[in-house]
């Protein structure tokens, strides 16, 4: 892992922006270094994997799309599921959550950039959904939006997606109160721009550990 560029974020980081340390693909050595520099939480995209790594000491959040099988392993592992997008599979964390009498803390995932690949509901969406969610789903906790950037070079267009989302997270706070409280965007080409338009969650992965030999995603 990168030693030297973990340090640099955690000082850029300003206090209140947590820093989620994305853990795909690498092993649990390299999470257990990452963990003794500093990093406590850890973003993975595949129930498999939290499933091999999860070590008890540090948190786990689910940041890619969850299918609905799979939700019964992943859920009394994960502190939070970042990747909240269908109503079908909100129904379904409800269901499991309830088993284990546990409230899950989930992230509403927008697809802001509206590109096909990805997933997501639509801004539109999103406060009906989030109203849905806190009327049927007494297990679960909507925590507030996550989103993806857009996959860009245009610094313009990555800033325009960022600020519809922080206008999103103001008006969800100001419906629904302070339980929305996360407003997860940016990774490692994006966060400092992310930060700047209100993300107080980042999703760092190649930066931590350097490039992927494969994506997942
Ligand atoms: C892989 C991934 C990240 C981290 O991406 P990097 O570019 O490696 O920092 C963040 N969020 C999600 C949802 C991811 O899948």
């Amino acid at each position: 892992m990168n030693h030297e560029k973990l340090k640099e974020i955690q000082e850029a980081r300003p206090a209140h922006v947590t820093l989620v340390a994305v853990s795909k693909t690498r092993t649990k050595e390299e999470i257990d270094e990452a963990y003794a520099a500093g990093c406590t939480v850890f973003g993975e995209n595949k129930v498999q994997e939290i499933v091999r790594k999860h070590d008890p000491r540090y948190h786990w959040h689910m940041i890619g799309h969850l299918q609905r099988n799979k939700v019964r392993q992943v859920l009394p592992l994960v502190d939070m599921i970042q990747s909240l997008d269908s109503l079908s599979l909100a129904k379904e964390i409800e269901k499991q959550a309830a088993k284990i009498d546990k409230k899950m803390a989930v992230l509403v995932e927008v697809n802001i950039s509206q590109e096909t690949n990805k997933s997501g509901i639509t801004a539109e969406e999103t406060m009906d959904f989030i109203d849905i969610c806190r009327r049927e789903f007494p297990h679960i906790e909507v925590q507030g939006l996550m989103c993806v950037g857009p996959n860009t070079g245009d610094t313009k267009r990555i800033e325009a997606c960022f600020e519809q989302m922080h206008q999103l997270y103001m008006q969800a706070q100001e419906r629904f109160g302070d339980s929305i409280r996360w407003l997860s965007m940016g990774m490692s080409a994006d966060w400092k721009l992310a930060v700047q338009h209100g993300s107080n969650m980042v999703r760092i992965g190649s930066d931590i550990f350097g490039p992927r030999q494969y994506d997942t995603q």
